[in-house]
């Protein structure tokens, strides 16, 4: 699928999000754009799915690097 695509649900374009769910790290997906309580439930991914060892890989890597900053604190402050 291109990036280029953009889907239209309810008039207005979709915007590309990524996910951070264990089993689908960093894969993009649309997501109606419009507030809360006036969204359509249009949904759909962009990429296509992450072997599952990879989509762990990527989540081990991110929670690895959120806890960085906390980290670095940690020694700082020793
Ligand atoms: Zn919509």
């Amino acid at each position: 699928m291109s990036w280029s695509t953009i889907n239209y649900q309810c008039g207005i374009a979709t915007r590309i999000f990524t996910a951070f769910l264990p089993t689908n790290v960093g894969r993009h997906f649309y997501k109606c754009s419009k507030p809360n309580g006036y969204k359509c439930d249009y949904w759909k991914w962009v990429d296509d799915p992450l072997h599952p060892r990879v989509a762990n890989l990527i989540h081990n890597l991110k929670n690895e690097n959120d806890n960085l900053p906390l980290e670095k604190k940690t020694l700082e402050t020793r």
